[in-house]
């Protein structure tokens, strides 16, 4: 037995192949395309950054996932959470477009045949955006068990009613994946039970959803929703009727997974800038990076990025062999946020009164690394899983 093996580890490989590089230069050339005036002007005018999104599309980076016989690129996750690391240490956001990579993973695993030859390719030619997935309600909250927006069957469709709260990109999208319940809380002995996945082509609702957008401090379209008798072909429900959590449940890691790996993008931009800024920036006649005060804060960040990162990759690497890492997904994406949020402080420190300048971009980025501390899950609810499903000690809730 091997010293690794005597500690329950496999193998460990800290490094990326030949095409994962490639992956890495291609994705940051097209980024380069889109510099910091682009998003300080989208941000401005609260913009969706279309121009962005169509060229990471056409790229094909946003189908990276799908597999090759439906026309996508036939990745990993490890490549999907190169591509947002990426996106996002270039400066760049992929929140307005990372969804898709995981939408259309609950599709691909419990979708049926039919589902995924009307879907996948045509978002795999980008055709069709699969952006938009319904989840938060203003009622439930982060207790997603306690949904009412409710489906009733009626021949061969569904009609929806109730509303979703906090859904994004649903006004740049063709599709929603919805969660609905389809048997009432009260009438179910499994809470979990009774909820049901629905794919909804938005081109086909009509007047049957109101949209209200919601401002938020960063730029992130974002909406409530309200469904007034929704017809959703029976044809559209994902897998099994009763079912959805479960499905839903089976997609977090992939989602969390790629979430870290955006974060920690922003979290190497923040040390990248800061480090410059540190090293030029002279006060006192010597560079600001030479005290201490400054220095190590970054340093201290950087640390914690690259302990994230780690964990990130790890849960990447059980992912793509086929395991569901239910805690590594979990840990990285509250470190990755953790130590996201460290560095965009550290860097707003460093950079002094201009870190509030607009011009210099950090506030911008400062007001985006705060969104992943709190979405898609909320810390609390990451150390509640951890504290009680992997440690298992008695849950709150
Ligand atoms: C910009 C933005 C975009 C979003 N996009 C989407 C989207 O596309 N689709 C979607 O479905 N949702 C989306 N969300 C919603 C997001 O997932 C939720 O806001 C998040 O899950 C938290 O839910 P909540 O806001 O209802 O907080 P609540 O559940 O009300 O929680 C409030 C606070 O109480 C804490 N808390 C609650 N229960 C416990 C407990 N048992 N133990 C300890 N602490 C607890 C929480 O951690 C939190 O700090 C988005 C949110 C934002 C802000």
């Amino acid at each position: 037995m091997t010293g690794l093996e005597s500690l329950g580890v496999a193998s460990m490989e800290f490094g990326f192949s030949p095409e994962q590089e490639a992956i890495r230069e291609s994705v940051a050339k097209l980024c380069s395309d889109f510099p910091a005036t682009y998003w300080r002007d989208v941000d401005e005018r609260r913009e969706y950054p279309e121009a962005f999104v169509g060229a990471l599309t056409d790229a094909g980076w946003l189908s990276v996932l799908i597999p090759e016989e439906f026309g996508g690129g036939g990745g990993t996750i490890t490549d999907g959470a190169l591509i947002l690391e990426t996106i996002n240490r270039s400066g760049c956001a992929s929140v307005a477009a990372h969804a898709q990579m995981y939408t259309m993973g609950t599709v691909l695993r419990h979708g049926t045949d039919d589902q995924k030859r009307r879907y996948l390719p045509e978002i795999a030619a980008g055709k069709l955006r699969m952006q938009a997935f319904g989840v938060t309600e203003p009622d439930a909250g982060s207790d997603t068990t306690r949904i009412s927006t409710f489906a009733r069957r009626d021949g061969d469709e569904y009609i929806v009613n109730g509303g979703k709260i906090f859904t994004s990109r649903f006004q740049h999208s063709d599709l929603l994946l919805l969660l609905v319940r389809t048997t009432r809380y009260e009438d179910v002995t499994r809470k979990s039970d009774g909820i049901s996945v629905l794919i909804v082509d938005l081109r086909e609702a009509g007047d049957s959803i109101t949209v209200r957008p919601i401002q938020t401090m960063v730029n992130h379209e974002t909406n409530q929703l309200f469904f007034d008798n929704l017809r959703v072909p029976v044809e559209n429900l994902v897998g099994e009727e009763g079912k959805g959590f479960r499905y839903i449940l089976s997609g977090l890691n992939a989602e969390r997974i790629l979430v870290s790996s955006e974060n920690l993008g922003d979290g190497y931009w923040f040390i990248d800038r800061a480090t410059a800024y540190a090293s030029e920036r002279v006060v006192f006649g010597r560079p600001i990076g030479a005290n201490q005060g400054v220095q190590f804060p970054l340093a201290q960040a950087y640390a914690q990025l690259e302990a994230a990162s780690l964990m990130r990759w790890k849960a990447a690497s059980l992912f793509d062999r086929g395991e569901q890492p239910g805690f590594e997904a979990n840990a990285a994406k509250l470190l990755a946020s953790q130590a996201t949020w460290a560095a965009a402080n550290a860097a707003m420190d460093t950079f002094g009164g201009f870190g509030m300048s607009v011009e210099y971009d950090i506030e911008r980025k400062f007001r985006e690394a705060r969104l992943p501390v709190v979405a898609p899950v909320n810390n609390n609810l990451v150390l509640a899983y951890i504290g009680h499903g992997t440690l298992g000690m008695p849950k709150s809730y």
